[in-house]
């Protein structure tokens, strides 16, 4: 099979009869064979009739139906799981992504090599409040992912090598920062390419307001931090921890020297508990200390973590 169409919606029945149309039209202009995988996120809609009703007509069509709304995220990985074709394409419910990019994306993906091609919506219709966070959103990602050619890393509109797609773990909101994702798994070959957008026809986002904006900033965090020290949680909080514990224990000597030393001179002195310098290296110690148990607990944890051994191997004769 050549194409597998991963298709996550939530309460999208009137796109649906029109989106799989389209799709059928530019599969058969092109003859690729290929699937359709819709993946029905507790839609409280009649989004789930009509997918069996498209099913009933064509046998490309499958489908996933949620009891309850998990989610984008989860709602890819589970449609990732299903998908048979050798490359495989997400795109939205909504008709804001065009079918009519899918033979381009395929070819870059099966002829220039790239494992992953993310679509760019360089002129975008949205509101400007969804744009402007979205800018500041890309230039961050860009900067702590490291893939730098890519504008737009929350395009639905993306396509894989399916090996790709098997091998990452869409899970939370991580939907946000696949690229980055399928780099830490080893594919380095990601492209982009500029796709039309059109403005939403029916029903509403389901990704408005800001917290939006906070819980991907966090997701992103906890990204790179797994990514540089999930395995290795000591060459983080070990190093931090020592490097307080080091500057606490010189500053707590010299505060003990420096009164000795006036002691000896028959200088004034005062109590070290008098001096604040003394806290300061006393808290210096402590959190030093607990960062470096953080660390060691860490460690602990992630040597019993199941996927600890798990590494992608590419290939095995
Ligand atoms: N979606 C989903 N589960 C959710 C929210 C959204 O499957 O909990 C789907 C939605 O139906 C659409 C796609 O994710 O197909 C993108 O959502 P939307 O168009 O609302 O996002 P926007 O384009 O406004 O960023
Ligand atoms: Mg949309």
């Amino acid at each position: 099979m050549d194409i597998s169409v991963v298709i996550p919606l939530y309460n999208e029945e009137e796109s649906l009869p029109e989106l799989f149309a389209w799709i059928e039209r530019v599969m058969s202009a092109n003859g690729f064979s290929y699937e359709v995988i819709f993946i029905n996120d507790g839609s409280a809609d009649r989004s789930w009739q009509i997918i069996e009703q498209l099913q009933a007509k064509s046998n490309a069509v499958r489908g996933i139906k949620f009891r309850r709304n998990y989610g984008k995220s989860p709602a890819l990985y589970c449609g990732f799981e299903q998908a048979q074709g050798d490359v495989v394409i997400t795109m939205d419910a909504d008709l804001q992504d065009s079918p009519d990019e899918i033979p381009e994306l395929y070819r870059m993906i099966t002829e220039e090599g790239y494992d992953l091609v993310s679509g760019w919506k360089q002129k975008r219709y949205d509101p400007l409040p969804k744009t402007l966070p979205t800018k500041l959103f890309n230039a961050t990602a860009r900067r702590v992912s490291g893939i730098k050619n890519l504008h737009d890393f929350n395009c639905g509109l993306k396509a894989y090598r399916n090996a790709v797609v098997k091998n990452i773990e869409v899970y939370g909101e991580m939907h946000r920062y696949i690229p980055y994702l399928a780099k830490n798994a080893g594919f380095k070959r990601i492209g982009e390419k500029v796709v039309h957008h059109q403005a939403r026809k029916f029903g509403k986002t389901k990704f408005g307001g800001w917290n939006r904006f906070f819980n991907g900033y966090l997701d992103l965090i906890s990204l790179w931090f797994l990514s540089t020290f999930g395995i290795k949680p000591m060459h983080f909080f070990g190093l931090l921890g020592s490097l307080m514990f080091f500057v606490g224990l010189v500053a707590v000597i010299i505060v003990g020297a420096s009164k000795l030393y006036d002691m000896n001179h028959g200088m004034p002195y005062r109590l070290v508990t008098d001096s604040p310098y003394f806290y300061l290296s006393l808290t210096s110690m402590i959190i030093g200390t607990q960062l470096f148990v953080a660390g060691f607990l860490g460690e602990l944890i992630s040597r019993n973590a199941p996927e600890r051994n798990k590494y992608q191997i590419e290939k095995m004769i």
